[in-house]
Order: structure tokens, then sequence, then C-alpha cells
């Protein structure tokens, strides 16, 4: 199931590795890391998948989860490991394919540069879930248009320079009269009011964004009019496949350090990991990571094929993220008092990782998607 790197891709996983040991394994305190986000720039990690258009590198999907993993496992903080996949998965890489060599020079070569944050806003107060009943709408008026509306929970909105948001241009052809805009930062009647305090990801800032009539050019809108549903889906596609990789990476080396802990003896006791209980939870922590690796690197290798692209991106998710926040309370059980009391961090995994769940659609909806593809087989 792993894929067979060659050599060269092999230094290219131990360097990122080695990068975020030596420049990214401290706790972020609350906020965007700026200045580990601006280190990941200086290794050109913010354009893994981005075309040469934008700078980037055009690494696959595969590549690029390999990748994102070996910054979790060096130790990147899982706040600025999921504030750049928003940016990454969910804005840019709709962004650069459905925008032209203009957006890529204006937006695109700055945002791998590290000088640009992007945001995806997708989520209203009526209920994330129901993408077809959007109410933030988007009104032809003279040569271009007027959006108005709100949208919450927005990763990284308290630092982002430009919003990729969904808006209804026609509200009465449901999904298909959804277009996609990007609306700078600096748009007059655009209002961003940070999230003031999260159950995880401190080092992911999120807030709401209010659009009171802002008045957009035509040139706003990315794709086409009536096209948003398709720039979502890219940006899903990506986000669901690729944003929980580097957290796997991080949940590698949280296990390593709760090994290590448990086979420590204290006072002439026996070591915790003595105790067969405390071995198969360690155990069972391992199945979960394996499997939850051989799942991503299937649906990378998917998208990366144009398979199944709506199955895939929903296993991986899905899968994921009930995997490791199982494997994250798992390991807060094993530490016990020292696990509530956070030491080795293993509270603050917990946490982090639980906010997966809902991010990116909840598990429910991860489920409903995947159960619509299911077929009989013909030949049983
Ligand atoms: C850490 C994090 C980061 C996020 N980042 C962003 C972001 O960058 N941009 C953005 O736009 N949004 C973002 N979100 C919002 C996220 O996409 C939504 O929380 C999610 O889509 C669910 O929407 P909701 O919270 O409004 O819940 P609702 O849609 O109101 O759902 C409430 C409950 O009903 C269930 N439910 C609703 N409809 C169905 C259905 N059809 N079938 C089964 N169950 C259903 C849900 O599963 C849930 O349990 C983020 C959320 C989190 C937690």
């Amino acid at each position: 199931m792993y894929p067979d790197w060659n050599p060269e891709f092999q230094h290219e996983i131990a360097r990122v590795r080695h990068f975020a040991e030596a420049s990214l394994s401290r706790r972020a305190e609350a906020g965007l890391d700026r200045q580990g986000w601006q280190a990941c720039a200086g290794e050109k990690l913010l354009g893994l998948p981005l075309p040469a258009s934008w700078d980037g590198a055009s690494c696959s999907a595969l590549e690029t989860v390999a990748l994102f993993e070996a910054l979790g496992r060096g130790g990147a903080d899982r706040g600025l490991l999921f504030a750049l996949g928003a940016h990454l998965f969910g804005a840019c890489v709709p962004m650069a394919l459905y925008g032209g060599p203009d957006l890529a020079s204006r937006q695109g070569r700055f945002s791998v540069a590290g000088s640009r944050i992007f945001a995806l806003a997708i989520t209203e107060p009526s209920g994330g879930s129901h993408i077809s009943s959007m109410e933030t709408t988007a009104r032809l008026s003279g040569g271009g248009y007027v959006l108005r509306g709100e949208k919450r929970f927005v990763t990284n909105a308290p630092d982002a320079d430009l919003f990729l948001v969904l808006a209804s241009t026609s509200p009465e052809r449901g999904t298909f009269g959804l277009t996609a805009f990007l609306v700078p930062k600096e748009t007059p009647g655009l209002e961003v009011r940070p999230l003031a305090s999260t159950l995880g990801l401190a080092g992911a800032p999120m807030g709401s964004v209010y659009f009171q009539s802002c008045e957009l050019p035509a040139a706003a809108v990315l794709g086409k009019e009536g096209g948003g549903f398709a720039v979502l889906g890219t940006a899903m596609q990506w986000e669901r496949t690729c944003i929980l990789a580097g957290f796997l990476g991080a949940a590698e080396r949280d296990l390593a350090r709760c090994v290590a802990r448990m086979r420590r003896s204290r006072g002439g006791h026996p070591a915790p990991a003595d105790h067969q209980a405390v071995a198969h939870r360690l155990a069972g922590v391992k199945c979960g990571l394996e499997a939850a690796r051989a799942v991503l690197y299937r649906g990378a290798s998917a998208l990366d094929l144009r398979r199944e692209t709506l199955l895939w991106p929903s296993l991986v998710k899905r899968t994921l993220s009930e995997t490791l926040t199982t494997c994250a309370q798992d390991m807060m059980r094993l530490y016990a008092g020292a696990g509530w009391a956070d030491e080795d961090g293993a509270a603050t995994a917990w946490r982090d990782t639980a906010a997966t769940l809902s991010a990116s659609g909840t598990n429910d909806v991860q489920l409903n998607l995947i159960a619509s593809c299911l077929r009989p087989d013909p030949g049983a």
C-alpha cells in the first residue's frame, strides 16, 4: 500500500521532517504562527500541489500528503497545519484550477511566497450542511455584483487577505445557481469578527465574515457564473483528502512519545506498558494509524487519477478524523492524570483533533455522500 518512493523523494520527505523538527516543533500559542507560515513558504511548502504559473512545485496529491505527513511527524503544530491546509487545499487549489494567468501573477505567486493568506467562506448561520439553500446572495448590478450575507466558522478569517466566497446568483436554481467570488479583505462593507474561543486548534484562528452590500466587479467571479458548485467540489476534494495528512504525522509523533513514557518505570513499580491493558491500548493506536495511512494514500492516489471523486475524499476525511480522534483520546487515557494536565501535549492533541470531526463537512454528511456512492455488485 505504501508508495515506493524513489530515493530523491525519500530525501525530500526527510528534509521536510527535519525542517519541522528544527523550525516548527514548538507549541504555538493562540493565534496564527506567522513566523512558522513564512518558514514553510521559505521551504517551498506553500506551493506543493500548485502549478508552475503560481511558482508551485506541481506535486501530485500523493506526494503532497506524504510531505504534509512529514511536517506533522517533525512536530509542526496542528493549528498551523490546519491553517496551511485550509489556505492551500480549500482556496489555492481551486483558484489555480479555475483562475487564469492574471490571478496567478496577482495572487498566486504572493501566496506561495507566504505573503498572502486565503480563506474559504462557505458555512452560514442557517447550517453548513445545507449548501443548496445558501442565503448569501450576489445580485447583478451595473456591470458587477452586490454581495450580501454572512459566513461563519471561516478558518484563517482574522488573518486572510482574500476570501473565496460561495454565494447564490440565482437562488431559484439551488446548487446550479451558486457562484464563487474572490473578495479582498479591504472591500468596503466586508467585516471580519474573530471567534473568541474554540475547543482546540488555537493556532488556526477562525471567524465570521459579514458582507454588507459589498460591490464586486464582474472579474471577481472565479470560474463562471453558476459554476460555484464545481469550484466548491474541487475545494472539498482536495481539502477532505489532504488536510489531515499532517495530523496523521503528528499522531505518529505522539505515539512514539507515549510509548517512551509508558515504558518508563517509576519508583520501583513496573512500567505502565508492562500491564497488558496499557500495551494493548498502545497497539490499538498503532493499528488505527496504519489503517488511516492506508486510506489516506489510497484516497490521494484516487484524486490524482480523478477516480471516484465523490467517494474517496469523504472516505478519507471521515476515516482520518474519527480514527485520529479516537487515537488521541486513547493516548490521553494512557497518560491518565498527566494527560488531563496536558503533559506532552496529550490533551491539546485530543482537542485539536476533535475539531476535525465537523470541519470540511460533518461526518454525518460524509456518510451520506459515501452511501450515495454504494452500488450493488452486478456479479454478486
Ligand atoms: C475546525 C473547523 C474548521 C472549519 N473551517 C471552515 C472554513 O474554513 N470555511 C467554512 O466555510 N466552514 C468551516 N467550518 C464549518 C464546517 O464546514 C461546518 O461546521 C460543517 O459544515 C457543519 O455545519 P454547521 O456547523 O452549520 O452544522 P449543521 O449543518 O447545522 O449541522 C448540525 C447537525 O446536523 C447534522 N446534519 C445536518 N444536515 C444533515 C444531513 N443532511 N444528514 C445528516 N446529518 C445532518 C450535522 O451532522 C450536525 O450534527 C469549519 C468547522 C470547524 C469545526
